[in-house]
């Protein structure tokens, strides 16, 4: 539960500090605040995983948001 609460400070610590690597455009985050799985860039339409309460800013990681969202439900 302590561990939410600081992950939740943390990256909205983060965010604030973080910018996209590709454009160094403003991140928001990928799902709830206190269990984000990912910083998102609109510019580029990449999400950058968070691993183990760690965003991987890296582009070789990254991960096309529009690929993400197109691709059909499991079926
Ligand atoms: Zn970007």
């Amino acid at each position: 539960m302590a561990g939410y609460a600081v992950f939740a400070m943390n990256i909205q610590e983060i965010l604030s500090l973080l910018a996209c690597p590709a454009c160094h455009g403003d991140l928001s985050l990928h799902g709830e605040p206190t269990q984000a799985d990912g910083l998102i860039c609109q510019n580029c339409r990449l999400l950058f995983p968070i691993r183990d309460d760690i965003p991987i800013m890296l582009l070789s990681e990254a991960l096309p948001l529009d690929g993400d969202q197109k691709k059909p439900a499991n079926s």
